[in-house]
């Protein structure tokens, strides 16, 4: 991560139109692009971005949206792709065939585990899920057969940070291929390849996006032969993006590294206040001390280190289900629904022990994921009171 990220966003380099000079981008949209002669047209490699082959393969537009967000992740290549969930599965079809193993971390992501035991098993692919909290778990599940690891930061609705540079050494040092999925980080709390992972995905739905309006998903690599590969796959199953929504990123980019912040800085204070809170066993995040992974995140990120604007509440065992989905429906502000980074604060509970290795999870309360959207902090505290009084 560059240490001016909003700087380098909003100052990247770009090449307006002769004669005509604006700060913003244009919006070109194509599916044919027309070439000279026929001679062009046969000289043209579509995998270069020094010119254009075919709307699929990129327009100005895109291959700018690409170039930022390399930046922004301190990558050399990106590739977009229609969703975040679009963008591991690129990473899967690209880097996996029949035989091979997949290791997840028993937090991932839920849609990504779906993708293992659905098409990746239906395909011979097998998969293992690891502690991602104890790096001896992961050593002894790589083998022979491993081609990829996944990894996380935190992990996803429970939100343990783990001992990431450890874990991606240790690939490493087997020679295994690791991706990070930073859409927690944005590309802004910490750099995915300083910590040592190979690939390093974003759903840019999310903070990118930045108005909770767009699905996008981005592919990062800093080495030429693994952003080959990944293009290749890339290119043949067809995963184009639409000009407008590369332009909506483009515009939202430029405010992430401030929302970011906003989001952060309001759900510390949320996660800060209801760790009082009668009823309330857990607060999980990763900034808080004596959360899980506190220790790993502030290696990571740094003693003021930033962090996403979400986190998870768990309720007392005492408070039954029932009452918890009750509280959740008792929030005003907070809205119901999946998906985070946008101005509208969110609310989901889990049943994270059906979504476990058995014994893995400690806790006996229902969770409750918040995240944190644009309102005032004290409007949203409110909120949280007045719901917790309402189960009281
Ligand atoms: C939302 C999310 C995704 C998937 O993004 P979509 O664009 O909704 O497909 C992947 N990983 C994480 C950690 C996410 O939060």
């Amino acid at each position: 991560m560059s240490s001016t990220p909003a700087a380098d966003l909003i100052h990247h380099p770009y090449q307006p139109p002769a004669g005509f000079e604006a700060p913003q981008p244009a919006v070109h949209k194509a599916s044919t692009v027309i070439f000279p002669d026929v001679a062009a047209l046969r000289a043209r490699d579509w995998k270069r971005k020094d010119g254009y082959t075919y709307g699929l393969h990129g327009t100005p537009t895109t291959f700018l949206l690409e170039e930022r967000l390399a930046t922004l992740e301190g990558g050399r290549h990106c590739l977009l792709v229609p969703s975040g969930l679009a963008a591991i599965a690129n990473v899967n079809l690209a880097l996996l065939a029949s035989g091979d193993e997949v290791l997840l971390p028993d937090n991932v992501y839920g849609p990504s585990r779906a993708m293992a035991e659905g098409e990746l098993a239906q395909w011979g692919i097998t998969h293992q899920r690891y502690d991602p909290m104890d790096p001896a778990d992961l050593a002894r599940r790589l083998g022979p057969r491993t081609k990829l690891v996944w990894l996380e930061a935190p992990g996803s609705v429970t939100m343990e940070f783990p001992p990431l540079p450890q874990l991606a050494a240790l690939c490493r040092a087997r020679g295994v291929t690791t991706a990070l999925d930073n859409t927690w980080g944005a590309g802004l709390a910490f750099n995915g390849f300083d910590a040592g992972c190979d690939v390093v995905v974003q759903a840019l739905t999310k903070y990118p996006s930045g108005g909770g309006d767009v699905l996008m998903g981005s592919v990062v690599t800093r080495e030429d032969a693994l952003a080959h590969r990944l293009k290749l796959t890339h290119m043949r199953l067809g995963w184009g993006v639409g000009a407008n929504d590369a332009e909506l990123v483009l515009r939202s980019l430029a405010s992430m590294p401030l929302r970011y912040r906003a989001h952060d800085l309001a759900a510390r204070q949320l996660a800060r206040w209801l760790q009082g809170r009668p009823g309330i066993a857990a607060v999980l995040h990763p900034a808080l001390a004596g959360a899980p992974g506190h220790d790993h995140w502030r290696a990571l990120c740094g003693d003021d280190g930033q962090a996403a604007g979400l986190f998870s509440v768990v309720f007392d065992a005492g408070i039954a289900p029932a009452r918890v989905d009750a509280f959740c429906d008792a929030l005003r502000l907070f809205r119901i629904g999946y998906s985070w980074g946008g101005p509208v604060s969110l609310v989901v509970p889990y049943d994270v022990a059906a979504m476990r290795a058995p014994g893995r999870w400690p806790h006996g309360g229902t969770l409750v994921r918040l995240s944190i959207g644009l309102e005032e902090p004290q409007a949203l505290q409110d909120d949280l009171a007045q719901a917790l009084a309402a189960i009281g």
